[in-house]
């Protein structure tokens, strides 16, 4: 029997109806909109797109949408500056300045400047601290929406192997962390692991976070496994008269996979669209603990 797929796409909205219920609350109680300032620097047309997505999925859940455009050419110092005056910004609950950032900026004392309160990112030492041990902060969107989804498909992960291939600091290592957390037994593999085939043949749970296309087989899968595939690669291959075009795979071969997988997110369509989605839960989230009210929970299972 072919894989359950995991439709990301459908999970997001119901995440997205969840954030927007969690604002219609807080308002009901006298507290401002929650807000989302967007730092974008440049003309980076892919950043772009993914800021017009952010603002209409904002605006979307009921929240404010504060958008700050800057130029290509602008200082360190005033894209620090700027970062400044939206931490001390009241109507500000979250921030993110979209990366990539133009050559000539260093993103890590940028993102080092931002609010730990307000990373809705999860990308400050702060909250990259508060993941590892164990205690509340803003965890990263994509790990974040990762284990929604696993949670969606499995319930409890006490005690399951889950193996994630990939140790970056902004997908592998937090969603390891996370599987901890979840109480599951967890493998992480990268490029120096040994026999990834037969380490991957173990695992009930399989997070793909490389960065290659196709790059984890049907046979490395054991039977029934919930699949989780990060991996977002463009692909160029020749249409049906010789024209090339462009597709987007994922880091597992998802034709081989369906046929052995106990389910299985797609690529496109998978995690993806739960990164925004949980970029809005997080600034929800934000705007809770800022007004002393206790944070959602969130969960895509059955009602
Ligand atoms: P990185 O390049 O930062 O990390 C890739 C990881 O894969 C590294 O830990 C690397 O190991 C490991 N790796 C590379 N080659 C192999 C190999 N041959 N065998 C085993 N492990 C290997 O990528 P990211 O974590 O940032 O992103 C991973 C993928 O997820 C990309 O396709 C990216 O586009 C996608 N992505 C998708 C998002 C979404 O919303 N769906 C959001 C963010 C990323 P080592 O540490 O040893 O080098």
């Amino acid at each position: 029997m072919p894989a359950q797929i995991l439709d990301g796409k459908a999970y997001a909205a119901k995440l997205r109806a969840q954030v927007a219920d969690a604002v219609a609350g807080l308002i009901r109680r006298g507290r401002p909109a929650p807000g989302l300032a967007v730092v974008l620097v440049g003309d980076d047309a892919a950043s772009q797109v993914y800021v017009r997505n952010k603002v209409k999925a904002t605006e979307g859940a009921g929240m404010r949408s504060i958008e700050h455009r800057l130029s290509a050419d602008t200082t360190q110092d005033a894209l620090l500056a700027q970062v400044a005056l939206l931490n001390r910004d009241p109507s500000v609950d979250g921030i993110l300045v979209q990366l990539p950032l133009p050559r000539h900026l260093d993103p890590a004392p940028i993102i080092a400047a931002i609010s730990p309160e307000k990373d809705v990112d999860g990308l400050t030492i702060e909250n990259v601290g508060r993941l590892a041990a164990g205690r509340p902060g803003l965890v990263p969107c994509t790990p974040l929406g990762c284990m929604l989804l696993l949670d969606a498909a499995i319930g409890d992960l006490a005690g399951k192997r889950a193996l994630v291939i990939g140790r970056s600091a902004l997908v592998g290592r937090p969603i390891a962390q996370l599987l901890t957390q979840a109480n599951a037994t967890v493998t992480v593999a990268h490029s120096k692991t040994r026999d990834l085939p037969e380490e991957s043949r173990r695992a009930e749970i399989l997070v793909a976070a490389i960065g290659q296309a196709d790059f984890v087989r049907g046979d490395w899968i054991a039977p029934g496994a919930v699949v989780i595939d990060v991996g977002i690669n463009r692909v160029v291959e020749n249409g049906p008269s010789g024209e090339q075009r462009a597709r987007l795979v994922g880091d597992v071969a998802y034709d081989e996979a369906l046929q052995v997988a106990g389910a299985i997110t797609p690529v496109p369509g998978g995690v993806g669209p739960m990164t925004i989605a949980c970029l809005l839960a997080n600034t929800a989230v934000a705007a809770h603990r800022r007004h002393g009210e206790m944070p959602p929970r969130w969960s895509l299972k059955e009602d």
